[in-house]
């Protein structure tokens, strides 16, 4: 199995290194990531300047591509030629930082994950939900190589992705997996408003930690009961009820000859 390793987070993160050395035991691993921290930039491509993929020396001896792209890039760059052995599944992370509820829409891991299942090719992210620098990521690289094997054995759905999120907590700890949907989170105080040197007004956007809420059955409360969460997530993002309420509204009546 060759397997495309990419992150967001930067080719030289450690959990990245973590990732991969997982992944080394049952595996081709391909690294093809981020030349620098690229963190919630989404699903952006690169369109407007020329797309390096640079040979680095990776920590263990072998040789990863790092590129000036975002992560959606590294994945289009690895599946359209620099790897050409070809891809049998995409694997993102591991992500220093949870990625849940509505992060996945603001998340270059879960991006590039996206990116694989729209190449059509089985994909997940996975990410630790920790808020500090030093995390421990070999539960969730373990887990990586279980679920890899898994993937192996099942086909996952047209246009569905798998997005991972493993508790910050030692092993022990870890209560055990569970199958969730997108959770809600909301981001309060997100804006500060400070002054520069010559007067003028800058903002900060950041602020407190995200407010969870707590639903059943969502990733945001698996992780917090200390269980790893795994979600399936797909491409299609139409809200189905809401087309069919819309019906009534009249929309579809306006006359474009009276615009
Ligand atoms: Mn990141």
């Amino acid at each position: 199995m060759n397997i495309l390793v990419t992150n967001d987070d930067g080719i030289h993160a450690d959990g990245l290194r973590a990732l991969k050395s997982a992944l080394d035991e049952i595996g081709r691993v391909y690294v093809v990531a981020p030349d620098r921290p690229r963190s919630a930039c989404g699903h952006s491509i690169t369109l407007h300047k020329p797309l390096r993929a640079d040979p680095v020396k990776l920590p263990d001896g072998s040789t990863g591509y790092a590129s000036n792209g975002t992560p959606s890039d590294c994945v289009s760059l690895a599946l359209l030629g620099l790897v050409e052995e070809g891809v049998d599944l995409i694997v993102a992370g591991i992500n220093c930082g949870p990625n849940l509820g509505w992060d996945l829409t603001y998340s270059g891991t879960v991006s590039a994950a996206m990116e694989g299942a729209i190449m059509d090719v089985p994909s997940f992210s996975i990410s630790v939900a920790a808020y500090e620098p030093n995390v421990d990521y070999s539960v969730a690289a373990a887990f990586a190589a279980r679920l890899a094997v898994i993937l192996q054995q099942h086909r996952l759905p047209p246009s569905t992705l798998l997005n991972v999120n493993v508790p910050a907590l030692p092993q022990s700890q870890i209560k055990g997996v569970r199958i969730t949907r997108q959770g809600k989170r909301r981001y309060t105080g997100a804006l500060e408003k400070r002054t520069d040197p010559s007067g003028r007004a800058y903002y900060w956007l950041g602020g407190d930690l995200p407010v969870d809420q707590l639903e059943e059955g969502t990733d945001v409360k698996a992780i917090a009961d200390h269980y790893i969460s795994v979600t399936p997530i797909h491409l299609d993002l139409t809200d189905h009820a809401a087309m069919a309420e819309m019906l009534a509204w009249g929309i579809q009546e306006i006359d474009v000859a009276s615009l």
